[in-house]
């Protein structure tokens, strides 16, 4: 009884799987898609990623039988979706293309009814649950709810595409190259407010696009494809950028690997710099002689965990002489211009070093201190290879 129930869970886990499943358009030599087997689990987001014309698009589409497969099955929740009433199918699969795919003489509010419509919602329900997405995806109803899609800037009829597919609360979302119409700013903005739906409402998504950073940012697995729809690698963005599979990968991932990288590398505290930990209150001779003896050129002064700044040992030394034994630490720190939240990325961690001057800059945890990022600690992060331990 009880293996039975977890051999049930194990395939329920799995809500779109592809068994052996192949397309051939009409009488082509070539097949759009080559004998895929690929599962989906519950909850997670898995970008199709590939050159144009590598089938990530007819993968999608014949999850919702918009395409009919040659051989194989594919199985969406448990069931065989050629046994499934396509139209009943596709009213349970939430679909998202390029530029939203709005109904140009439908409101703002109509559109994303559309499902709930179909499926008889009454009208108070689906006024309440409309309003609701499209809060969700930070649009405010009363200011958008009645205009028009063509009142509205691509990337806000973006996010209205993403609430008509979310309307129903449908288990699957099928995206298809959803922000490829915007500009790149717009683009960034979206991925991460995707992201941040996605993490709330765990979605099991499809996700095709065909920029390997994009499918970085957002996907929890990504599946690269080359042309005639072969799955070359199926991994976590971290192992498909430090491991790749195949020579088609590692061409596919281009020369930009290492700074691919660093968008799904964290930082770790053991990778981080231990400066010379000074205290405000130390003598400023004592704080020169041990940055000297540590071959310091600066320390760092921190105050119950509270960074406050870094101090060069050339001004101590020189306080020290012109001032004293009353000079302290506390009398020459310099503050950061900025600080690297610990749950960053090393990309955005970098980048935030790129744009200040300073060749360091401290780390923090909620507000305390946990160690220095320099360069040197990007380079070690990065050569240490996959994410073991
Ligand atoms: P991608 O989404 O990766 O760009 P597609 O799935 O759109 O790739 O296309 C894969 C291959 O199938 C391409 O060679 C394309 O020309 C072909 N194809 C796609 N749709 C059709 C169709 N409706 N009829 C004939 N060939 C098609």
């Amino acid at each position: 009884m009880i293996t039975g129930g977890d051999e049930k869970d194990t395939e329920i886990d799995e809500v779109i799987r592809f068994d052996g499943v192949s397309k051939r358009y009409g009488r082509r030599d070539s097949p759009a898609v080559r004998d895929l087997t690929m599962s989906v689990r519950r909850g997670e987001l898995v970008a199709l990623v590939g050159p144009s014309g590598c089938g990530k698009s007819t993968i999608l589409r014949m999850v919702n039988r918009l395409v009919e497969p040659t051989a194989g099955r594919i199985v969406v929740d448990g069931r065989d979706t050629a046994h499934v009433d396509a139209v009943t199918l596709r009213r349970g699969i939430g679909y998202v293309i390029q530029a939203g795919g709005l109904l140009p003489h439908r409101t703002i509010r109509r559109n994303v009814a559309t499902v709930p419509a179909l499926l008889g919602w009454d009208d108070e329900v689906t006024r309440r649950r409309v309003d609701e997405l499209l809060h969700l995806v930070g649009l405010d109803p009363w200011a958008y709810g009645d205009r028009y899609p063509a009142q509205l800037s691509g990337g806000q009829q973006q996010r209205v595409g993403v609430a008509r597919a979310l309307a129903a609360d449908p288990p699957v979302l099928l995206m298809d190259e959803p922000f490829g119409a915007v500009d790149p700013v717009v683009r960034d903005r979206l991925q991460t407010e995707f992201r941040r739906i996605q993490t709330d409402l765990r979605k099991t998504v499809l996700f095709v696009t065909h920029d390997l950073d994009e499918a970085v940012r957002i996907a929890d697995r990504i599946a690269v494809f080359s042309t005639g729809g072969v799955l070359e690698q199926f991994a976590d963005p971290e192992t498909l950028l430090s491991a790749p599979a195949s020579d088609f990968v590692v061409e596919f991932i281009g020369s930009d690997r290492g700074l691919r990288r660093l968008a799904v590398t964290p930082i770790r505290a053991d990778d981080l710099e231990r400066p010379v930990v000074l205290a405000p209150g130390d003598g400023a001779a004592y704080a020169a002689t041990a940055l000297e003896l540590d071959g310091r050129s600066w320390g760092l002064v921190v105050e119950s965990d509270r960074v406050l700044g870094w101090v060069p040992r050339g001004r101590l030394t020189e306080a020290a002489r012109s001032g004293g034994r009353g000079v302290r630490v506390g009398d020459h720190v310099r503050e950061f211009t900025a600080s690297i939240d610990a749950h960053e990325t090393m990309r955005t961690a970098f980048s935030t070093l790129l744009a200040q001057e300073s060749r360091f800059l401290p780390v923090l945890d909620g507000g305390s201190y946990v160690g220095v990022l320099t360069p040197d600690v990007v380079h070690t992060a990065l050569r240490r290879g996959t994410a073991a331990g």
